[in-house]
């Protein structure tokens, strides 16, 4: 998978270096740029906002660097897709890809005409990304649905977000889906990329070491985790429940299985009122 982020603050997604995603990028499972629109300026203060139509506060972003840098990714992006169609020696080795990379715009000269987006012809067309506090919601199923494409554009906003003709435009090329990371309103974009992108990565086969983790995991089934407890025994006077130590597979996958039921109606009604009846069976309608 490729993933481009755009962003004016490209320091803020430094946090994807590390740990699993950054093990992802150095093995090559991950492709990780950022790219800074402020390159795709033409004037002396690289400026990317300007006040807005109508009045009102703040300042929102101009449309013409964001697609000059949005166009700049996906034009890589197809001749990256491109090349490793046309490559048949099947020992042709993969290009070593660095920790996260910006784009240094090199690519395209600054003020020069604006080219249509072309997409690799043997891929589909890229995803593109807007977080917003007026999109649709992320969820774990969103998370899957994106981890299943070949390339994720995350255009960042900031200030009151950026020139909706970008996205119109946009929306010729490649396919939009506006994302909230929740019913809050943050600062800029980066923050919700930081939690989409690993939400996303980790569901990609060869990202996390052991696969079956995500099987079980909150908001996979339907419902949230049941608590899990390690060693020791005791701890402060408090006991795992006896039944982990039982040794009875049978009887503990019972266990959590009522656990993540209780749980899930406690803290998550809304989750239960949703659940498929054919998910459950006799023994969770006792719950
Ligand atoms: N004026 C906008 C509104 O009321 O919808 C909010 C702009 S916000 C201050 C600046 C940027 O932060 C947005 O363009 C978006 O990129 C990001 N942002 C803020 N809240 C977000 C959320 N809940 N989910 C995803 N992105 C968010």
């Amino acid at each position: 998978m490729r993933i481009d982020v755009l962003s004016i603050f490209p320091e803020y997604l430094q946090p994807l270096n590390l740990s699993l995603i950054g093990k992802a990028v150095t093995d090559g499972v991950l492709h990780l740029a950022v790219t800074d629109p402020r390159d795709f300026t033409t004037d002396r203060h690289r400026t990317v906002d300007d006040t807005p139509y109508g009045g009102g506060a703040g300042m929102v972003m101009k449309p013409e660097p964001w697609t000059l840098a949005l166009e700049s990714v996906v034009r890589a992006g197809g001749d990256a897709a491109a090349s490793s169609c046309a490559r048949t020696a099947p020992e042709a080795p993969e290009t070593a890809v660095p920790a996260v990379v910006t784009n240094p715009a090199q690519t395209t000269e600054p003020g020069a005409a604006t080219s249509s987006l072309t997409v690799g012809k043997h891929s589909a067309a890229p995803v593109l990304v807007v977080p917003s506090p007026a999109g649709e919601v992320f969820t774990q199923r969103i998370a899957y649905e994106l981890a299943a494409e070949e390339h994720l554009i995350f255009a960042c906003g900031r200030y009151e977000g950026i020139d909706e003709r970008f996205i119109d435009n946009a929306r010729t090329e490649v396919r939009v889906r506006p994302l909230s990371l929740g019913d809050y309103v943050l600062n800029g974009g980066e923050v919700a990329v930081l939690a989409m992108v690993e939400a996303v990565t980790r569901l990609i086969p060869g990202v996390i070491g052991n696969p079956e983790s995500l099987a079980e995991e909150s908001h996979t089934g339907g419902l949230l985790e049941y608590p899990v407890y390690t060693k020791p025994a005791v701890w402060r006077e408090r006991a795992v429940p006896e039944i982990l130590l039982s040794g009875h597979h049978g009887r503990i996958e019972r266990w959590r299985r009522d656990q993540q039921l209780s749980r899930t109606a406690q803290r998550r009604p809304d989750m239960i009122l949703a659940l498929d009846p054919a998910q459950l069976d006799r023994a969770d309608l006792a719950v």
